[in-house]
C-alpha cells in the first residue's frame, strides 16, 4: 500500500529531536507565552523575512486574524470586500465572512491553478479593501501584476500562505510578498506541528500588536482589554517543535521538488494533465495535483492497485451548502478543477521505487 503522505515516516528523520523538545517543554512546566514561542516567532520571522511573527491557534485563525485587526484598525469596515481566488480551500473564505467582509470570488488559472491576475482588476470596486492571494498546493500565487494592483487602488495584499512554506518569489519568500500572511502547520503542512498551531508574519508593526492582543482576548496588558478578542494562540509544545522542523524546511521542500520532477518526467499519458515544469518551477508542491477528465475511474484504479490519493477539492466553495447563496454562480475553470483535480502521492519521505511504481500506473491508464 501506498500512502497519500506518510507522517510517521516523514517525522522519523527529526525525531530525536522532537522528543528532546517535547521533554524539555513537558519539564519546563511553562506551556504556554514563553521562551519557545519567542523563539519560534524569532526564527520563523527571520526565515520569511519578515519584520514579526505572531503565533496563533492555526491557519484559519491567522487569517481571521488578520482581517479583524484591519478592522480594528479602521482599515476596513463591515460590507468591505476582498478579493479571494474561487479555487482554495475553504478557510481562506470562512476568514472573510467571519469578519462580515465580502468574498469577491476570481476565477483561477488553468495553467497554474492560481488565481488569474488577468480577472482581478474588473473585481474591483469601491469597497474592495484588500485582495486575498492563496499559494495553493505550494506554489506562488503573486504576480507582479498584483502587487501593481494592491498599489493602484491601495489594497493590502494579504497571503494565505497554509500550504506553501518556503517558496521564494524573485528571492523574497511567499510569506513576505504582501502586507499581512496567514500560515497554518496543520501537521500535514509542510512544516507540520503535532496538532494545531498557526502564525500571522508582517512587517507592520501595528498590526502584528494588534493579532497578538486579538488573540489574546483583546488584551495587550494583563486584565486590561482594548479589544473584543478571543483565545487563540500557540503552545510551547508546538512551538519547540516546529522550531525543530523550522530547520529542515528548505531540505523537505527540496526532496518534495525532487519527487515532483519524477512525476512531470516520468508521467507520460495525453489524459493526464501534469503541473508544466515551466509554471510550477518554484513550487514546493505541498500537492502535486494532476488534471484528468476520468478522475474519479483514476482515482479508483489507482486504489484498486494499493495506491492512495486524495482530491484537493471535490466540492469548490460557491457550491457549499454553507454559502447557499453562490449557488447559481457560474465559475467554470473553478468548477473544472474541482471535477478533474487529483493529488498523488508526496511528502518527502515518498520512496522513488514506490512512485516509479505510481509513474506506470499511470502511464497504463
Ligand atoms: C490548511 C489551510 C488553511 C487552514 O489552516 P488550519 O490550520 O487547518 O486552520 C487555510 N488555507 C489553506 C489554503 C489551507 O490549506
Amino acid at each position: 500500500m501506498i500512502k497519500y503522505s506518510d507522517l510517521t515516516k516523514n517525522t522519523e528523520r527529526y525525531s530525536s529531536e522532537i522528543e528532546e523538545a517535547v521533554k524539555r517543554v513537558v519539564n519546563s512546566g511553562w506551556y504556554l507565552r514563553g521562551k519557545e514561542t519567542e523563539r519560534f516567532e524569532h526564527d520563523f520571522a527571520s526565515y520569511i523575512g519578515t519584520a514579526h511573527c505572531v503565533g496563533c491557534g492555526n491557519g484559519l485563525d491567522a487569517l481571521t486574524l488578520i482581517l479583524r485587526a484591519y478592522i480594528e484598525m479602521g482599515v476596513m469596515t463591515e460590507g468591505d470586500e476582498v478579493i479571494v481566488p474561487a479555487n482554495t480551500y475553504i478557510a481562506s473564505i470562512l476568514a472573510v465572512t467571519e469578519n462580515k467582509l465580502v468574498p469577491v470570488l476570481v476565477e483561477p488559472d488553468i495553467e497554474t491553478l492560481q488565481i488569474d491576475d488577468r480577472l482581478i482588476e474588473q473585481a474591483i470596486t469601491e469597497r474592495t479593501k484588500a485582495i486575498m492571494i492563496v499559494h495553493l498546493y505550494g506554489r506562488c500565487a503573486y504576480t507582479e501584476k498584483i502587487g501593481e494592483l494592491c498599489r493602484k487602488y491601495n489594497l493590502k495584499l494579504i497571503e494565505d500562505n497554509a500550504q506553501a512554506h518556503g517558496c521564494m518569489h524573485n528571492g523574497i519568500r511567499t510569506g513576505a510578498l504582501g502586507d499581512a500572511a496567514g500560515h497554518s502547520f496543520y501537521p500535514t503542512k509542510n512544516l507540520g506541528a503535532l496538532g494545531d498551531a498557526g502564525a500571522v508574519t508582517t512587517n507592520d508593526s501595528e498590526l502584528a500588536d494588534m493579532v497578538r492582543s486579538l488573540g489574546n482576548y483583546g488584551s495587550a496588558r494583563k486584565y486590561v482589554f482594548d479589544h473584543i478578542g478571543r483565545n487563540s494562540r500557540i503552545d510551547e509544545l508546538q512551538a519547540a517543535v516546529l522550531d525543530v522542523k523550522l530547520k529542515y524546511l528548505d531540505e523537505d521542500n527540496e526532496m518534495r521538488r525532487k519527487k515532483a520532477l519524477r512525476y512531470i518526467n516520468g508521467i507520460d499519458n495525453k489524459s493526464i494533465k501534469v503541473p508544466s515544469e515551466g509554471y510550477w518551477e518554484n513550487s514546493v508542491f505541498h500537492i502535486f495535483p494532476i488534471l484528468c477528465e476520468k478522475r474519479d475511474e483514476l482515482k479508483a484504479y489507482l486504489s484498486g492497485h494499493g495506491v492512495l490519493t486524495e482530491v484537493h477539492y471535490p466540492i469548490a466553495p460557491h457550491r457549499q451548502k454553507c454559502y447557499e447563496s453562490w449557488a447559481g454562480m457560474q465559475l467554470p475553470v473553478t468548477e473544472q478543477i474541482h471535477r478533474q483535480e487529483l493529488s498523488l502521492p508526496m511528502s518527502p519521505a515518498l520512496d522513488e521505487k514506490e512512485q516509479d511504481y505510481v509513474i506506470e500506473l499511470l502511464n497504463n491508464f
